[in-house]
């Protein structure tokens, strides 16, 4: 017990070290270890175990912050490291190419890492909710919910906390 919360309480610290000059894309430029703490909550809330729960604050910084894999593994071990390796889009692709590859890659995804990627959609999801990003209109966001249904519904394992968040957060904005 006492080594789980030492690690939680590692990868936040880390997580706000390396995310602190990063903001959200909205008007109100939320802070971004806002999203990543909500992440991390919804996967605890969904008995995922003590790791997923840390990836779930690290789940960004190999893609967003230049953090590498390696320095994960070294901090974090390589379950941690994989399982963020497992959520993070190929920088070389094109935007669309990457989402498309989410699509592509959601159903060999593994439980652990379906649950990493269906809280992800939820926060982002609740984010359009509160505020979304700055220019997105209507349509845009439409096109941004139709895109994580298609990588949800091919994820072959949905936690059904993480399930129920989701649809609430979806039927919310298609309302
Ligand atoms: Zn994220």
């Amino acid at each position: 017990m006492g080594e789980s919360i030492r690690l939680v309480a590692r990868a936040v610290e880390f997580a706000a070290r390396e995310h602190r000059r990063h903001r959200r894309k909205d008007v109100a430029e939320t802070p971004y270890i806002n999203h990543l703490a909500h992440v991390a909550h919804l996967l605890a809330e969904a008995g995922c175990d003590v790791n997923v729960v840390a990836a779930g604050y690290l789940h960004d910084t190999i893609e967003d912050v230049d953090v590498t894999f390696e320095q994960l593994v070294a901090e974090f071990g390589e379950d941690i490291a994989e399982l963020v390796r497992s959520v993070t889009d190929d920088k070389r692709l094109h935007w669309w190419a990457r989402k498309q590859a989410q699509i592509d890659e959601a159903e060999h995804a593994t439980a652990r890492v379906a649950a990493l990627k269906l809280a992800d959609k939820v926060s982002n999801l609740c984010s359009l909710l509160e505020g979304p990003p700055k220019g997105w209109d209507e349509r845009e966001i439409a096109r941004y919910v139709h895109w994580a249904h298609e990588v949800v519904s091919r994820l072959p394992e949905r936690n059904e906390v993480l399930m129920g968040r989701y649809l609430e957060a979806r039927g919310a904005l298609l309302g």
